[in-house]
């Protein structure tokens, strides 16, 4: 089964892609990595990306194309991929289509992972870390305690240099560019939208089920 899975900045989509992948042996396409990928390699399409990615303006459309193109023909991967972080606009998503239908598979479940504006901004910017021991704590929802915590409380660190307002905008900015993604796949009758604003656990749990619902 090839799965899509959406869910703006803070969500916890990354975590929830990576367990589903494990458990059910699917195989993770993030562009980004992809892309990150062929630049290590050195290859004909890591040389062309080099300047846009270091200019920090987008990859074509078209080089992505190519390297989706690369993984979904793989064999080794045929009908077991979890795309987290594409498609990200309707060109994308028709480009998808294209694609698992050139090399014999479809796309089956979408999941959407829904999380208010608040708790993407507390989950952001509570988070730190302390340098000493690594752990991660968040000052909204696990706070460094004497009890959970052995460290002097000066290695804790807050985590990124985000203020509210950028984490708004990307959410605002997020929001904008997938829901008429979300509409499509709605209308094709394979979207999954489930509340993240609960346990990391309690979704997951929600998303086994979904998963293990759907027929392929
Ligand atoms: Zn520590």
């Amino acid at each position: 089964m090839n799965i899509v899975i959406f869910g703006p900045p803070g969500a916890g989509k990354g975590t929830q892609a990576d367990n589903i992948a494990k458990d059910y042996n699917l195989f993770k396409v993030s562009t980004g990595d992809l892309l990150r990928d062929e630049i290590k390699k050195d290859t004909k399409i890591g040389n062309e990306i080099k300047l846009p990615l270091k200019q920090g303006s987008l990859v074509p459309d078209l080089l992505i194309n190519k390297l989706l193109e690369k993984v979904v023909s793989n064999k080794i991967h045929s009908n077991r991929l979890i795309f987290d972080g594409y498609p990200r606009n309707l060109n994308q998503v028709k480009n998808l289509d294209i694609l698992v239908k050139k090399y014999d598979q479809k796309v089956s479940c979408v999941l959407s992972l829904k999380v208010n504006l608040n708790i993407i901004i507390k989950r952001i910017l509570g988070r730190k870390v302390c340098s000493k021991c690594d752990q991660t704590f968040n000052d909204y929802f696990n706070p460094a305690t004497s009890y959970n915590h052995e460290c002097n409380s000066k290695f804790l660190q807050k985590r990124s240099d985000d203020n509210e307002d950028t984490v708004k905008s990307r959410f605002t900015t997020y929001e904008k560019e997938t829901l008429p993604i979300l509409n499509y796949y709605n209308d094709q009758k394979i979207l999954h939208q489930i509340d993240g604003m609960r346990e990391i656990s309690h979704i997951y749990a929600q998303i086994r089920g979904i998963i293990d619902s759907v027929e392929t």
